[in-house]
């Protein structure tokens, strides 16, 4: 069978399994958090539990990512685990296209400044955990980091040909936005994707913004453009894609429920949108979960989420 119908057939019939079969792509996965809990649970004996209730903030997040998961990824040992987990959750749910990468405070403080040693802990670990998925190697910004240090050690990254893509995250009120413009003028010159969490806590302004001071292709969340008419035009008109994350934003309280989530505003007024799983550790739901329940919820047919899995995969 081919995969849309496969697809459409697995949403119809509630199947995760078949759901699972069909590739995807997942372009909004912080891989520390984006693990197979079996996986990590069998090399460090650590049971990480989902969250069960809903979240006021980033500040009560990194509370809970403390008290659950604890420092089992910051050292390099524990990193490498995290990156294996990461792809290993990848082929599970055949992710054939997976948007992940290193910050790069990491290279000094993990990989001890070499970037060979970084680079290949991605490519060996999706070599023997993932081979049908493809890596696209994103370079890492931390808004909790100075614009000077993220410069310095951003170089030893854009000196490599491998990175695909650059992402901002961290608090958005962390520093105004127009702060990061050498990095990503640099990014655009290497011809990276160019993307930044932008929207999910802040308002529909501040995705206008964002796009406009970065030149950004992209846009992980974004959902506030949803509250502008004139911010979901822009989107639509200049073909900006935002990959958003239901079950996050709803257990971040963003939105409400499936069933009430503004992605299908965002859709509906011509915004090219995706669904991910963004922390899967925390969430606890793959990327066929998360298709799954936005289907079961009624918010889209099963034909549309068919279209925005192939949105994934361009
Ligand atoms: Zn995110």
């Amino acid at each position: 069978m081919d995969d849309s119908l496969k697809f459409i057939e697995g949403l119809k019939t509630r199947n995760i399994n078949l759901l699972k079969s069909v590739p995807k792509a997942d372009l909004h996965n912080h891989f520390t958090m984006g693990g197979n809990k079996d996986f990590i649970y069998k090399k460090t004996g650590k049971l990480i539990r989902t969250l069960s209730y809903k979240l006021k903030s980033m500040g009560e997040m990194g509370r809970w990512v403390n008290e659950n998961v604890g420092d089992i990824f910051k050292d390099k040992e524990g990193r490498k685990i995290a990156i294996d987990s990461c792809f290993q959750q990848a082929n599970e749910d055949n992710i054939t296209v997976l948007d992940i990468g290193e910050n790069v405070w990491a290279l000094d403080g993990i990989y001890g400044g070499d970037i060979n040693e970084l680079v290949n802990a991605f490519y060996s670990s999706r070599e023997k955990y993932a081979p049908y998925t493809r890596l696209s190697f994103q370079i890492g910004l931390s808004r909790y980091c100075s614009v000077e240090s993220l410069l310095e050690w951003s170089e030893a990254f854009f000196e490599q040909d491998c990175f695909d893509s650059i992402d901002l995250y961290a608090d958005e009120f962390a520093q105004p936005i127009e702060n990061f413009k050498p990095l990503y003028r640099k990014a655009r010159e290497k011809k990276l994707i160019l993307r930044a969490h932008v929207g999910e806590f802040g308002s529909a302004d501040d995705v206008m913004r964002a796009v406009e001071e970065l030149e950004l292709d992209e846009v992980q969340h974004g959902i506030a453009a949803a509250k502008s008419q004139k911010v979901m035009n822009f989107l639509s008109d200049n073909k900006i894609r935002l990959n958003i994350c239901p079950t996050s934003n709803i257990k971040l309280s963003r939105v409400y429920s499936y069933k009430d989530h503004c992605i299908r505003k965002l859709f509906d007024n011509g915004v090219i949108v995706t669904i991910n799983s963004d922390d899967v550790l925390v969430f606890g739901n793959s990327v066929s979960q998360e298709f799954l329940n936005v289907y079961i919820s009624g918010l889209f047919t099963a034909e549309e989420l068919n279209e925005i899995r192939l949105n994934g995969l361009k």
